[in-house]
């Protein structure tokens, strides 16, 4: 079959047309067709890319943020670095700010931006506002339904529904009018979305009122009960981001009886309270004894919850979300309740726009790996090996396996040469695409002096201090960090929830341990003459992550796509705060 480079990109009209008539005569996606589109295009990377970078700048080049970089109607890749500089949000706010105000002018895109996404903010501390548009959508949908033919070619599923434990946050109208929500809202309330999932057979269990519920705390109450209710069916359990299914099962363990008593007696708990979720659970619920007996028989036979998730979902095939990255640290528990189900990573993407495909989802999450999808997108890579301020970004097809390097995108929405901010290794080629590790985001740094230590570098140094006491039981729930410079020398203070009683003995080597895992030379030597104090390991109480997880969500962030802040800086004055006012013991590193 002749592959066609830009099946979706024919103009915002006909993307909506051919993918709702296709869906809507099409039962289910042609799994071989999509694994097939995608190897013509990955063997022909180079060319799509310098393709998409003409299709992006002439629908964009009357936009005047381009006028006035002096493209004069030019598209190819040479000029277009030429003229156009890199960019970070920062420098892109005015110009975004002038469209959420309502300027009817082009200003980033030929046609208007009507739809504004709110990134999920964990880094900065408040969420950013960022161009949303149909094109944006496509290459959403694009992105799932190719990691779907893979995954499904692996995985086959029945047609059944899906525990998906997704949330949307509220739409909100900006000052000039136009709609804005989490990048995640802006998809799951999009009409292509629920098409997409019922050609995917991913149908979720949950009723729209649940989803889009007004308190995520009664949604995933609801999301649970509606996975119960239709247990058999479901076909495997999935989130944006893996954190939420963790989330949603550690609630479990604390309501499972109250999500019995309501199965039992066909009546929602009292403690859901929107009239809109309860009416549609009501049409769900109805009394049913036997399925209760057999929930609460099955949660007391369980030890410690592990094996939870096949125990109540006989014929789940497996478990999908996001799971590298930031998220990397919950897979000890993910594995705990999914015993020997596969964990299948979700793809690599962000508000700014989808990156690329596992489409290799058998191997575990730890390895996962994301192949770029050269149509969605012009990429580019700042190499991280030289020096930084430099280093010349390199395209898609000329990144060398082996090194790391910075995203860079260009995208439909209005974003050209903008620095993502986070970091990748290229661990080979699929075809002429590259296949991206996620490592880390850029300027989540520990530093004080000459040190440099990365979320990574953290994420590490926790995993390895809490191995040290498996006979306690100690289970570090979750955890963050600090740069404590009140104190002279300045020292790095990492917060730790954890669960289970655990000796001060214990704790004190944990914290020595913390200390000695950060083994960046800079770090070290510091250390060794006290130009950077020790180590302190700060203990907070049980609940403390969740009232941050609550903190963002007040502040319009959505529970799909949080992640907690692995590193919080000073002037996340309000996360600092919860997290310093919730210390119940520290420990100082006598390790050096
Ligand atoms: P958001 O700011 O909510 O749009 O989240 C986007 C960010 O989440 C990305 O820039 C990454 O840092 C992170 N992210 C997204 N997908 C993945 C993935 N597959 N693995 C690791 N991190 C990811």
């Amino acid at each position: 079959m002749k592959h066609q480079i830009f099946p979706s990109y024919c103009s915002c009209f006909n993307i909506c047309r051919v993918s709702v008539t296709m869906i809507e005569k099409m039962e289910l996606l042609d799994v071989d067709k999509l694994i097939e589109e995608f190897e013509s295009m990955t063997k022909d990377a180079g060319n799509v890319q310098r393709e998409t970078l003409k299709k992006i700048l002439e629908e964009n080049g009357c936009a005047e943020y381009l006028q006035n970089l002096g493209l004069n109607g030019r598209t190819d890749p040479e000029s277009f670095k030429a003229c156009v500089p890199l960019v970070t949000h920062n420098d892109l706010q005015p110009y975004i700010q002038q469209i959420v105000d309502g300027s009817s002018s082009p200003i980033l895109t030929g046609k208007p931006i009507t739809t504004i996404s709110l990134s999920s903010g964990t880094t900065q501390g408040k969420p950013k506002f960022v161009p949303f548009n149909d094109e944006l959508m496509e290459t959403t949908l694009q992105i799932y339904r190719t990691s779907y033919a893979f995954r499904t070619r692996e995985f086959p599923i029945e047609n059944g529904k899906a525990l998906q434990l997704i949330y949307s946050s509220k739409q909100s109208k900006t000052k000039g009018g136009l709609i804005a929500g989490t990048a995640t809202t802006n998809v799951f309330r999009n009409s292509q979305f629920k098409n997409t999932m019922k050609a995917m057979q991913s149908q979720c269990c949950s009723p729209d009122e649940v989803i889009f519920g007004p308190d995520f705390h009664q949604s995933l109450y609801c999301h649970l009960l509606c996975g119960l209710i239709f247990r058999e069916e479901i076909q495997f359990i999935s989130s944006t981001f893996s954190h939420s299914i963790v989330h949603a099962f550690r609630t479990f363990e604390q309501v499972w009886e109250e999500l019995c008593a309501d199965i039992r007696e066909g009546v929602l708990t009292s403690r859901i309270t929107f009239p809109s979720v309860r009416s549609a659970m009501a049409k769900l619920l109805k009394p049913n004894p036997e399925l209760a007996d057999l929930i609460h028989k099955k949660c007391l036979g369980l030890n410690n919850w592990y094996g939870l998730i096949p125990e109540l979902f006989p014929n789940v095939k497996y478990i999908y979300g996001i799971m590298t990255g930031s998220m990397e640290p919950y897979l000890k528990k993910l594995r705990h309740y999914a015993r020997d189900l596969p964990l299948i990573s979700a793809d690599y993407g962000s508000s700014e726009g989808w990156i690329g495909a596992n489409v290799n989802p058998y191997v575990p999450p730890e390895l996962a790996t994301y192949v770029v999808l050269p149509n969605i997108g012009y990429f580019e890579f700042i190499p991280l090996k030289e020096n930084v301020e430099e280093a010349k970004p390199v395209g898609l097809t000329e990144v060398k396996v082996g090194e790391e390097y910075e995203v860079i995108i260009t995208n439909f929405a209005g974003l050209y040469r903008y620095r993502l901010g986070d970091v990748v290794k290229v661990t080979g080629f699929h075809n002429l695409s590259p296949e991206l590790k996620f490592i880390c985001r850029r300027n989540l740094m520990l530093t004080i002096n000459i040190d440099k230590n990365t979320e990574k570098d953290l994420q590490l140094a926790v995993e390895a201090a809490s191995k040290l006491n498996t006979e306690e039981r100690l289970e570090v729930l979750d955890f963050s960090s600090h740069v404590d410079l009140s104190t002279n020398p300045g020292h790095y203070v990492i917060f730790w929830e954890i669960s289970g009683e655990v000796r001060d003995e214990v704790l004190e080597e944990c914290c020595n341990c913390l200390d000695r895992s950060f083994v960046d030379a800079g770090y070290v030597s510091s250390r060794k003459i006290n130009a950077i104090g020790p180590l302190e390991l700060r203990v907070v109480q049980r609940g403390t992550f969740q009232k941050i997880l609550d903190h963002y969500v007040g502040l319009g962030a959505a529970l799909s796509q949080f992640k907690t802040p692995r590193c919080v800086g000073s002037t996340n004055n309000e996360v600092l705060q919860i997290l310093c006012n919730n210390v119940v013991k520290n420990y100082f590193s006598t390790a050096f």
